[in-house]
C-alpha cells in the first residue's frame, strides 16, 4: 500500500505506518522468549527438538528450537532465520538471532539476544537401552507402621506426573518393599524436588544419603537415596494387621490395641506394628436396631444409614446404644468400654 512512513514523513510503501528503514527501529516483528532450553541427551548426543529427538549440530538445534518458539505477524510472506552464538559456560549460550522478514512490498531484518541453555538429560531411546540406569532412589516408609494404599498411590502418582512432564526422566525400577515402596529415578534433581514435594502434601522428615557410584568423564557420580519417612500411628487409630482390623488404645513397648471383631485386647511389638496398615477411619454413634448372636443392624446418627454389622463374642451391651467405628475395611462396633469417649479421642487407656 502506498503511503507515507509516520515517522519519516517518506512516501512510498508502509507497513503498519511505517517504511522499510523506520520499522525496524520503531517496532519488533519478532518476539521469541529471552530464556530457550535445549536438551540433550548425556549417553547418545541427540537434541529434543520439535518432532523428536534427533541427530543434529548445535546450531540447527538451537535454529530448530528458536523457530519453532519465535512468534511473527500473521501477514509475514515468508522469513529467514540465521544465528551465531558463543558459549557463556558449559551449560550456557549467547545467541544472536537476526530474522530476515519479507512483508508486503518490502523486506526488513532484525536481530535478538537470547539465551539458550543446555539441559542433559536421558532420551527415551538411551533409557530403554540403560534399563538399569538410575540416580536417585525415593524410599517412602512410615514410622511405626505400613504405608497405607493410598499413600503409596500419592507417591506413585506425584512421580508418574513428573515423568509425563520431564522428557528425560524415567523410572528405572519400583518395588514394593516390606512397609513401603522404593523407585529407582533416573534424575537426582527430579527425585529431590520431588521428595520435598511429598513431604509438602503427606507430611514426615526426609533424609538423604548419597553414595559414591562411579567416575564420569572425570566427575563423580554419585547416587542418592531420599528416604521420607511418614508420620506413625496415635491412639485411638484404625489399623489393619494380618487381615484383623484394630483399634490402637495405647502405645508403647508393647502397645495395646483392640481387636474390633473379636471385641478384646491384645498387645502388639513394635516390630509387629511396622507390618500394620493405617486405616482412614472415624467414630459415630449408633443406635442398635435388631440384633442376632453373630449380627447386629445399627443405625448411626450422622446419616441415620442401617449397618450390618459383625457382633464382636465378648460383646455385653448396656442399653441400645452403640459406637460404630467406620472403616474403608467395614463398619464395627467399639466394645462399650468406649462409649462417651469422643470420637478419633487419643486419651491413653490402661
Ligand atoms: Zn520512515
Ligand atoms: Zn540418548
Amino acid at each position: 500500500m502506498k503511503s507515507f512512513c509516520v515517522e519519516c514523513g517518506k512516501e512510498g510503501v508502509v507497513y503498519r505506518g511505517l517504511c522499510e528503514r523506520c520499522l525496524p527501529k520503531k517496532k519488533s516483528l519478532l518476539v521469541v522468549p529471552p530464556i530457550l532450553e535445549l536438551h540433550t541427551c548425556k549417553h547418545c548426543g541427540t537434541y529434543k527438538l520439535p518432532g523428536g529427538w534427533k541427530q543434529s549440530s548445535l546450531e540447527d538445534g538451537i535454529s530448530s528450537i528458536a523457530s519453532k518458539a519465535a512468534e511473527l505477524p500473521r501477514d509475514i510472506l515468508h522469513h529467514h532465520l540465521s544465528l551465531s552464538y558463543a558459549y557463556e559456560d558449559e551449560n550456557r549460550l549467547q545467541v544472536r538471532l537476526s530474522a530476515r522478514l519479507g512483508l508486503p512490498g518490502m523486506t526488513v531484518t532484525e536481530e535478538r539476544g537470547i539465551e539458550v541453555r543446555l539441559k542433559t538429560t536421558t532420551c527415551p531411546q538411551c533409557s530403554r537401552q540403560q534399563g538399569e540406569y538410575y540416580e536417585a532412589i525415593i524410599q517412602a516408609r512410615a514410622q511405626q507402621r505400613s504405608l497405607t494404599e493410598e499413600e503409596v498411590g500419592a507417591v506413585r502418582q506425584l512421580i508418574s506426573e513428573r515423568v509425563h512432564r520431564d522428557p528425560g526422566l524415567f523410572i528405572t525400577r519400583e518395588e514394593r518393599v516390606h512397609g513401603g515402596i522404593n523407585v529407582y529415578l533416573s534424575s537426582n534433581r527430579a527425585a529431590k524436588s520431588i521428595t520435598r514435594e511429598l513431604r509438602r502434601r503427606l507430611g514426615g522428615r526426609l533424609s538423604s544419603s548419597p553414595q559414591l557410584h562411579t567416575r564420569r568423564k572425570g566427575k563423580d557420580v554419585y547416587r542418592v537415596t531420599y528416604l521420607l519417612r511418614l508420620p506413625g500411628l496415635a491412639e485411638g487409630d484404625t489399623i489393619e494387621l494380618r487381615g484383623r482390623i484394630y483399634q490402637v488404645l495405647s502405645l508403647g513397648e508393647p502397645a495395646l490395641v483392640r481387636d474390633l471383631l473379636e471385641g478384646d485386647n491384645k498387645t502388639l511389638g513394635s516390630q509387629e506394628l511396622l507390618k500394620a496398615e493405617r486405616l482412614e477411619s472415624r467414630s459415630v454413634q449408633g443406635v442398635l436396631i435388631s440384633g442376632t448372636e453373630e449380627e447386629m443392624q445399627v443405625m448411626d446418627s450422622e446419616g441415620y444409614d442401617v449397618h450390618r454389622v459383625t457382633r464382636p463374642p465378648s460383646l455385653e451391651l448396656e442399653g441400645d446404644e452403640v459406637t460404630l467405628v467406620i472403616t474403608s475395611k467395614g463398619v464395627f462396633i467399639a466394645p462399650p468400654q468406649e462409649m462417651g469417649r469422643r470420637a478419633g479421642s487419643r486419651s491413653r487407656r490402661p
